[in-house]
């Protein structure tokens, strides 16, 4: 099949774009290489901005694709507090843009990345999809309004959606040729294993007086190529005459930031210095998915199950990676 991939030269993105050539599917990339860089001779890339309206309807007539799966996004939360404007630009009208160019194209099929962030701070332990939708930040205001476009397009038009909502992406392909490089980089385990392969000990953490079990936040981290098998799975979805769904995408267990931190220390063997720091604005206390929907409806669940295992993944990456 005919695939697109936006973002695809980004952390999931390129994770997506070696799944589906492992699967012999044709696959073109739209990226502004913002962030990422890989590139992949057996791809066609098309170094474009989802901005730029004129240039995706040119693009877009060239190739019609059975399914567009749509990376490409700003995605750092702190930073979206700071810069909401570059981030609605780049997050909502971007996507708009996209999804504008699809209908005018007859492409109908999308797969969205979506976030955790959409929930806000929730107030149950764990989260289901039908929990209310009251995001915190930017970042996460940016995908509830795209998931509310998806919405009112599908009941419309013939134009089917799937927003998959990404607990905390995390690890790398076991190949270690790809992997997880923000630039600058704020998420927690890229960010300490940059620290480590640089020989430096000290590790900031963003607040202790939340309630948890160690008074850190509480995340639910998922490895990158499970996240990368939903989407896959999600496909079969597009043959239903209606298609509109969203997805938790977590493994449903939570570790808290020191937690992580010590499990860095097993994989790595390196003695870390716990600095503490001010809370982040836009961190909820706890996020952790209830994955009982994608796994009745899509069959998905985990295969790493083991959160060392992930961290171990994303270390023989960053060992071996020029970042
Ligand atoms: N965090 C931290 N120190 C860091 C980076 C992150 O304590 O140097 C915390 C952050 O406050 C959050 C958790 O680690 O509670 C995960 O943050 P990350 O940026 O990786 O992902 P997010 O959950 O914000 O998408």
């Amino acid at each position: 099949m005919k695939f697109l991939v936006t973002g695809g030269a980004g952390y999931i993105g390129s994770h997506m774009v070696k799944f589906l050539l492992s699967k012999n599917h044709e696959i073109t990339v739209f990226d502004n290489l913002s962030s990422g860089k890989f590139i992949n001779n057996k791809i066609n890339f098309i170094k474009v901005d989802l901005v730029n309206l004129n240039k995706l309807d040119q693009l877009m007539s060239k190739k019609k694709f059975d399914a567009v799966f749509h990376f490409a996004a700003l995605s750092i939360v702190n930073e979206s507090e700071k810069k909401p404007r570059k981030y609605y630009l780049n997050n909502v009208q971007g996507t708009k843009n996209l999804i504008n160019s699809m209908i005018k194209y007859n492409i109908n099929n999308l797969i969205f990345s979506s976030s955790a962030s959409v929930y806000g701070a929730p107030k149950t332990k764990k989260i289901l999809e039908r929990h209310k939708l009251k995001p915190i930040s930017e970042y996460g205001r940016n995908k509830k309004e795209i998931e509310k476009i998806l919405v009112r397009i599908g009941k419309k038009k013939n134009f089917k959606s799937i927003s998959f909502r990404y607990f905390n992406a995390a690890g790398a392909d076991e190949t270690a040729k790809i992997g997880e490089n923000h630039k600058p980089e704020t998420h927690l385990i890229p960010k300490i294993l940059n620290s480590i392969k640089r020989k430096k000990k000290k590790v900031y953490i963003y607040g202790n007086s939340y309630k948890t079990i160690d008074g850190t936040c509480i995340r639910d981290y998922v490895h990158v190529n499970d996240i990368v098998r939903a989407h896959y799975y999600g496909l079969k979805k597009f043959r239903q005459k209606k298609c509109i769904l969203n997805y938790n995408i977590g493994s449903g267990k939570g570790y808290s930031v020191l937690e992580i931190i010590k499990g860095i220390e097993k994989v790595t063997k390196v003695k870390l210095k716990i600095v503490y720091k001010k809370k982040r604005k836009g961190d909820p206390p706890i996020l952790i998915a209830d994955c009982k929907k994608i796994l009745k409806d899509l069959k998905w669940k985990p295969k790493y199950k083991n959160i060392n295992k992930i961290l171990s993944t994303a270390w023989r990456w960053h060992k071996k990676s020029f970042i």
